[in-house]
């Protein structure tokens, strides 16, 4: 009898929830045309229906019922695509340089507040996911937290935690033997983190040591990639290096940063095992100098760069030439200014420079990402069932990848945070 109306009750409050669910915001997408990110055709004059922060039908105008009290937007002339997705992020970078070294005493609180305003930019420069690739402390996942809270406004956040390396390597978190290792990507899994990220060979920014080194030692890969991959953590590494790669691809590496040095035996291994690339061209490519020299980088840092790009820019061509996965990561800001445009866009536009299609490039920063978190049941695509992190452009992407510096209208989870054309505006 108890449970009975303890049933009666439970039946009670979902017959009263169940109205409150169907209120949930509805926002209609009306009149442009729809980019279809697997290569299909695109939709022309589609409706895009939105329920809360949801997509909830996507189709030709007129085959799409638009629910009385929708907030009806209309984009005609525009092109609609997923939200783009940045695999190298650092929200709380500092560099080599004038601007790295003011924040040499910056405390995690203001850290932590300097990364959200950086969040905010990226969403803004229509990034609507990231992973994060080293943050100190936790402050990532304080962030992330934030954002799923709605406290503050950003992407979508899937963080590797700190960068953890051998004593004297590339970066933050120095441990040694195959246990420290261990016990570093155990504490990055409980702070939340789904991904771990190692430096295996030196980096650009490396006073001492050489990019093409490969310092870490066989048990110290292994039990770390073991130990990541037991507790449901994706690996990716810090990698310039030949020898470091070949390490790494034995022990079952997810994916390869940056990839300067990387040769065609390394690249067809990595094809054939599945490995992901991020490249973060825009680092070591000519329209990065305004910004090293807007940050006040050294002169050995500036000629370290021009060194490294040459031989990346031909391991780029390699890798798309040979079919590698690669996943778009700029290793900026997604939004830092980079050759007219931002670091996310120019960095497709270098893609397509290399070799990709412009939907090559496209895909790059979209479902292939979304594929390589593992998440592209939920992001990557317009389509029903995803989240509604859409774009709205002046031109087709798929045509010129230019056009991805019209975005003008950003919306993630159903929320509008950009509209430059007050395309949401009522009107009279
Ligand atoms: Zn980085």
């Amino acid at each position: 009898m108890r449970t009975a109306s303890r049933c009666l009750a439970a039946a009670a409050i979902l017959l009263l929830a169940v109205p409150a669910a169907a209120q949930a915001p509805v926002t209609a997408l009306v009149g442009a045309t729809v980019i279809d990110i697997d290569g299909g055709a695109p939709i022309a004059d589609a409706t895009v229906l939105i329920e809360g922060e949801t997509i909830a039908t996507v189709g030709p105008r007129g085959s799409v019922a638009i629910p009385a009290g929708a907030r009806v937007v209309p984009m005609p002339g525009k092109w609609l695509i997923p939200g783009l997705m940045n695999m190298h992020v650092h929200f709380g970078l500092k560099l080599p340089g004038a601007a790295g070294d003011a924040l040499l005493k910056e405390t995690d609180g203001e850290q932590t507040l300097r990364m959200a305003g950086n969040a905010w930019k990226a969403l803004q420069a229509g990034v609507t996911t990231v992973r994060l690739v080293h943050t100190e402390n936790g402050n990532d996942f304080a962030l992330k937290r934030a954002i799923a809270r709605g406290e503050v406004k950003g992407p979508r956040i899937e963080s590797a935690g700190e960068l953890i390396v051998p004593t004297g390597g590339h970066g933050f978190r120095e441990v040694d033997g195959p246990y420290g290792f261990a016990q570093a990507a155990r504490e990055q899994f409980k702070r939340g983190a789904s991904w771990i990220k190692i430096a295996i060979s030196g980096g650009i920014s490396d006073t001492h040591g050489a990019i093409g080194a490969a310092p870490m030692t066989d048990d110290e890969i292994r039990t770390l990639i073991e130990v990541a991959h037991r507790n449901g953590m994706k690996v990716t590494a810090h990698n310039g290096s030949v020898t470091a790669a070949e390490q790494a691809l034995k022990y079952g590496v997810d994916c390869f940063e940056h990839g300067y040095f990387l040769d065609e035996k390394t690249l067809r291994r990595m094809k054939a095992q599945n490995v992901w690339l991020v490249p973060t061209m825009v680092v070591s490519q000519p329209g990065a100098h305004e910004f090293y020299r807007r940050i006040g980088s050294p002169d050995w840092y500036l000629k370290r760069v021009e060194l490294v790009g040459r031989d990346h820019w031909a391991m780029l061509q390699n890798a798309i030439r040979l079919g590698v996965d690669i996943a778009l990561g700029t290793d900026q800001f997604p939004h830092e200014p980079n050759d007219g445009t931002t670091a996310t866009v120019a960095e497709a536009e270098l893609y397509v420079k290399a070799g990709m299609t412009p939907l090559k490039a496209l895909q790059a920063g979209t479902i292939q990402t979304a594929r390589m978190l593992g998440l592209d049941a939920k992001v990557g695509r317009i389509a029903a069932g995803q989240y509604a992190d859409i774009l709205a452009l002046d031109a087709d992407p798929t045509r010129d990848i230019k056009a991805l510096r019209t975005i003008g209208f950003v919306m993630k989870g159903g929320d509008i945070v950009r509209d430059d054309d007050n395309l949401a505006v009522p009107r009279a």
